[in-house]
């Protein structure tokens, strides 16, 4: 008998750090975080798509501030965005000129939540130190946290010639891409140890070690993670469009998490031109959710249809109650405590279909070709009706309707305790 052969391991003990009215790392739940593409200069869509990706589940946001008129703009931001209710952290991403903008524009400083630092280009020869100290002087006086992101794209060259001069030297040299991850995580470390020495505290600091490669990812952070007890950031940079950015990040994303590695995340897709950023925030839920970390949306199961059925009405159903589950959450998690961890399923035909739906707190069993037309509808396992005809699937959403109201709405007596 196989038992708990697929258990996550134990989550990595971090040190927790507060970022705005979130925490990261420690014991709380791992952190759903997002990244704007729109210009910070531009007030009105930046404030549009920090509210879009807050609004979609994003716990973070994080903004470019890459020049004056960006940094003069982002207090204006983060005052609009509470006018209309959106407490989102806002997280500054800064490059080359972090140090000056933040000293010259104090509100900006004051208005984020965290700086983003990244360590390849803090800096360069002398100026490094003196202008990263300067920004960890600004974190301390605002009482911010800050994220020191490596990226290998933008790693610090000095430090990875540093490496490979010393293990071209070795007596045991290993190979580039191992020194590379080496430099990589090595960047990250010597950088926290500077901004703990400048007198910021273990629970200011979030680190991450990006790459563009499945593999170097799993193994820079599996070895990051052995080597300190800061809070991870965990993100495959880069990961990508489409399915393949999906299951880049996914595959290297789920198996650091299942080993207990990563305290927020953030899912680097490249959207599609004119695509909705906001998907980005929808498959780093879904990855949390379907390895069982946090719950944030009802699932909807399907199955994927065979020559067992030649009706479309079942994959119909599933995205039409998938959509309007998802675009019902903004209120349905007020007004319906724990509906997040509903399953539905929607089966095409009878192989799979009544066992599926009996596991599903409600889930129906359509007609595959060639069975009497009828469609059995199970609730918490047991089957409670048979739909016909042509309203079949109108019928089915009001029975999850109805479901969800007598299971998690206000006065039900499971509203705030699992339902039998
Ligand atoms: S449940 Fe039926 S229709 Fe769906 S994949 Fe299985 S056999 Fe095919």
């Amino acid at each position: 008998m196989i038992d708990d052969f697929a258990k996550p391991k134990q989550r990595r003990q971090s040190v927790p750090v507060r970022v705005g009215n979130v925490t990261v790392g420690g014991d709380a739940p791992i952190v759903v975080q997002s990244m704007t593409n729109t210009d910070t200069a531009d007030a009105d869509a930046t404030v549009a798509q920090v509210a879009a990706l807050a609004r979609a589940g994003s716990e973070i946001v994080r903004i470019t501030v890459d020049r004056p008129e960006a940094a003069a703009q982002v207090p204006r931001i983060r005052e609009r965005l509470d006018r209309i209710g959106i407490d989102v952290p806002l997280v500054g991403d800064f490059h080359y000129i972090g140090h000056k903008l933040l000293a010259d524009y104090p509100d900006c400083a004051s208005a984020l939540e965290k700086y983003r630092i990244n360590p390849g280009n803090v800096g360069f020869k002398a100026k490094r130190d003196t202008q990263f100290s300067q920004i960890i002087d600004i974190a301390l006086k605002h009482d911010k946290p800050v994220r020191i992101g490596v990226n290998w794209g933008s790693l610090d060259q000095e430090l990875l010639t540093k490496l490979m001069d010393d293990n071209a030297a070795s007596e045991n040299p290993v190979s580039a891409s191992a020194v590379m991850r080496e430099a990589i995580i090595q960047s990250g470390l010597l950088s926290a140890e500077r901004a703990e020495a400048l007198g910021m505290g273990r629970d200011k600091i979030i680190l991450s070690a990006k790459v563009s490669q499945v593999q170097d990812l799993i193994a820079v952070y599996a070895d990051l993670a052995s080597r300190c007890d800061y809070a991870l950031h965990l993100g495959l940079t880069e990961a990508g469009m489409g399915t393949k950015g999906i299951v880049s990040s996914a595959a290297s994303m789920g198996i650091l998490l299942q080993q207990g590695i990563g305290d927020t995340i953030r899912v680097s897709l490249t959207p599609e031109p004119g695509g909705d950023r906001t998907r980005e925030v929808q498959v780093a839920q879904e990855l949390l959710q379907v390895m069982g970390f946090r719950a944030f949306v009802p699932i909807v199961a399907a199955c994927p249809g065979c020559g067992r059925t030649t009706s479309t009405v079942f994959q119909e159903l599933a995205g039409d109650i998938q959509g309007h589950i998802r675009d019902s959450m903004p209120k349905w998690r007020e007004q319906y405590p724990g509906v997040e961890n509903l399953n539905v399923a929607v089966m095409g035909c009878i192989v799979n279909g009544p066992g599926e739906s009996k596991h599903a707190d409600i889930g129906i069993s359509l007609p595959g070709t060639g069975e009497t037309p009828s469609a059995p509808v199970f609730v918490d396992g047991e089957k409670v009706a048979t739909l016909r005809g042509e309203s079949i699937a109108d019928e089915f959403k009001q029975m999850v309707l109805d479901y969800i109201e007598r299971r998690y709405g206000q006065g039900s007596s499971s509203s705030t305790t699992d339902a039998a």
